[in-house]
């Protein structure tokens, strides 16, 4: 594998190219649209596939998994309303891509991936080559992450069968779930605020298709 760390006109355009087509597309966050302008996606791929870089597609990132669309990163994003210094956790973190979106918004960004391979590469990546610093936990998130909790975000980028229960008590009041909830071929986005102990507001929005959520708590 090929990684260049530079951010070359070419690549800068056309992520402002990328930006353009999610506002077209019903992005409207413009502190998440930013954010999109600044991660250099193009880090993530092997050199001879930056020209899929800055598509609006999914893509292989090795281990059987994907860095997710854009679009779909910047729609989870989004329905999270990450203020400055919010304490998120993201359940996958995959190639690293959506932990550098919530840095770029401000958070501070607990990240747990269960593939080992996955873990080892972008817990070094990020920092080291990107400069992005978060907490990498390797284990099983379906479970979330009882040794930071509580948060005030968590979002999960895989999909799962319900919204495990340890989830909604590891956030706080006022705090907001994002989760891809359905069967292994198709999936909702819900969004679940926590408005009182054993209180929340269930949100249904739009049909998705993530990798499995793989766990205790999942598939
Ligand atoms: N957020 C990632 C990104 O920006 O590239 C995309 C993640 S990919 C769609 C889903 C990830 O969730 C995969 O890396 C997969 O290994 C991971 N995953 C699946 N089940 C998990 C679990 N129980 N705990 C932690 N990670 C899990």
């Amino acid at each position: 594998m090929a990684y260049r760390y530079i951010d070359n006109y070419r690549e800068q355009g056309a992520r402002k190219k990328l930006v353009e087509e999610l506002k077209k597309k019903g992005i409207e966050d413009e502190n998440v649209l930013n954010a999109i302008g600044k991660v250099p996606r193009h880090y993530f791929f092997d050199e001879t596939f930056w020209n899929q870089a800055y598509k609006d597609i999914a893509f292989p990132i090795g281990a059987g998994q994907t860095i997710s669309q854009p679009y779909t990163v910047a729609y989870q994003s989004q329905l999270l309303h990450i203020q400055k210094g919010d304490k998120v956790l993201e359940i996958g973190t995959g190639s690293g891509y959506q932990c550098c979106i919530l840095l770029e918004l401000g958070a501070k960004v607990y990240t747990i991936e269960r593939q080992e391979k996955l873990y080892y590469h972008t817990s070094v990546i990020l920092p080291e080559k990107m400069g992005y610093r978060a907490r990498f936990i390797l284990g099983d998130g379906s479970k979330g992450n009882a040794k930071y909790a509580p948060y005030d975000k968590i979002i999960v980028t895989a999909g799962a069968p319900t919204v495990p229960e340890e989830l909604l008590k590891q956030l706080k009041i006022g705090g907001i779930l994002v989760i891809p909830v359905g069967d292994q071929e198709s999936q909702k986005m819900v969004t679940v605020l926590k408005v009182g102990e054993h209180d929340y507001e269930k949100t249904v929005l739009d049909t998705f298709r993530f990798v499995p959520l793989v766990g205790d708590k999942a598939w």
